[in-house]
């Protein structure tokens, strides 16, 4: 039987131009919001058929009405159609567009109170990695951030002594800032990395320019951009350490999620992020999350892929490859 999730769960990759008028009627879908729960579905189940075009293609040729159903889609969370749009072509706007007049934010006051609005969207943005597992409910941007923060004040005492501790907690708390217009990015959704530093370069001028430029002087977003740039260029030791924190906290994440989960979901495909974190004060921290992983799926007897020896595991590991490999080069 062909299910909607078939052909929803190739959002991500496939136009969503592949979708009929006469297709969803024959799925008794009569509006288009009735489509979010379907998408959610699939977006949540990523059933085997989805991973292949091969459904969703013979449907393409037919006419509907596109945008409509991407902005649907997107009204349910799910899927961010902004991040389709071709290179060099998004902007701050095109995201600000989409929000209703009485949460557009009014640039160039000396008040930050449209700022500080703005931030509230890295409260309820997810982090994106996580969806492709099932876990719809899971951490937001600041979520991830917080904890950052707080992992970074627990700086060792071998970094401590030739460390500025103040700037890693800034970069920890501003280093995705940008992702609360330009949505969290993953390797899988096709976007250059180029690129996406462009969108979130323009996204924190339009923050601590536009926004907060004339707060104060200026003061406090030049000094937003400047952490938040530190952190990009990656070249001086915080920068490094704050990076490998970024990793670390990406891992007590995936190990979180697989004893919540029971063992019911593996996310060992992340556990190669591991593999990235350079300094040995972190790494060491790592390890230890890495061996608790191992013993708690021995202690529920199931296998784990952590061997990552699968062709998908194989296949995902090389897409993070080739988009990590993009860091600057780091100076140790
Ligand atoms: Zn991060």
């Amino acid at each position: 039987m062909f299910r909607p999730s078939h052909i929803f769960c190739s959002l991500t990759t496939v136009t969503i131009a592949s979708l009929t008028h006469s297709l969803l009627k024959a799925q008794g879908i009569k509006t288009l919001s009735a489509m979010a729960p379907h998408i959610e579905e699939a977006v949540q189940t990523n059933t085997p058929p989805c991973k292949s075009f091969g459904r969703a293609i013979p449907y393409a040729h037919q006419s509907i009405h596109p945008l409509t159903l991407t902005y649907t889609a997107s009204q349910s969370g799910i899927l961010n159609h902004t991040n389709k749009l071709p290179d060099g072509q998004w902007t701050p706007q095109t995201v600000l567009h989409t929000l209703p007049p009485h949460s557009q934010p009014r640039a160039n006051t000396s008040s930050p109170v449209a700022f500080f609005h703005m931030l509230e969207r890295l409260k309820t943005t997810k982090r994106e990695g996580w969806r492709r597992f099932g876990i719809s409910q899971g951490e937001s941007i600041s979520d991830h951030m917080y904890r950052m923060s707080i992992i970074t004040m627990l700086c060792p005492s071998s970094l401590r002594s030739r460390i500025d501790m103040n700037q890693c907690i800034k970069m920890a708390l501003v280093h995705d800032m940008a992702e609360l217009l330009v949505g969290d990015i993953t390797p899988v959704d096709g976007v250059l990395k180029s690129e996406k530093s462009r969108r979130e370069s323009t996204t924190m001028d339009f923050l601590c320019q536009e926004l907060l430029g004339d707060v104060d002087g200026g003061e406090a977003g030049r000094e937003i951009k400047q952490a938040w740039q530190e952190y990009e260029d990656s070249e001086t030791l915080e920068s490094h350490f704050v990076h490998d924190v970024d990793k670390m906290e990406l891992v007590l994440q995936m190990v979180e999620y697989e004893k919540s989960h029971e063992g019911r979901i593996d996310l060992s495909e992340f556990a190669h992020v591991a593999s990235r974190i350079v300094l040995p004060e972190v790494r060491q921290w790592c390890e230890q999350v890495l061996e608790d992983q191992k013993a708690y799926w021995k202690s529920i007897d199931k296998k784990h892929s952590a061997s990552q020896n699968g062709k998908e595991a194989q296949g995902m590991k090389e897409m993070q490859d080739e988009y990590y490999s993009h860091e600057p080069e780091r100076k140790q």
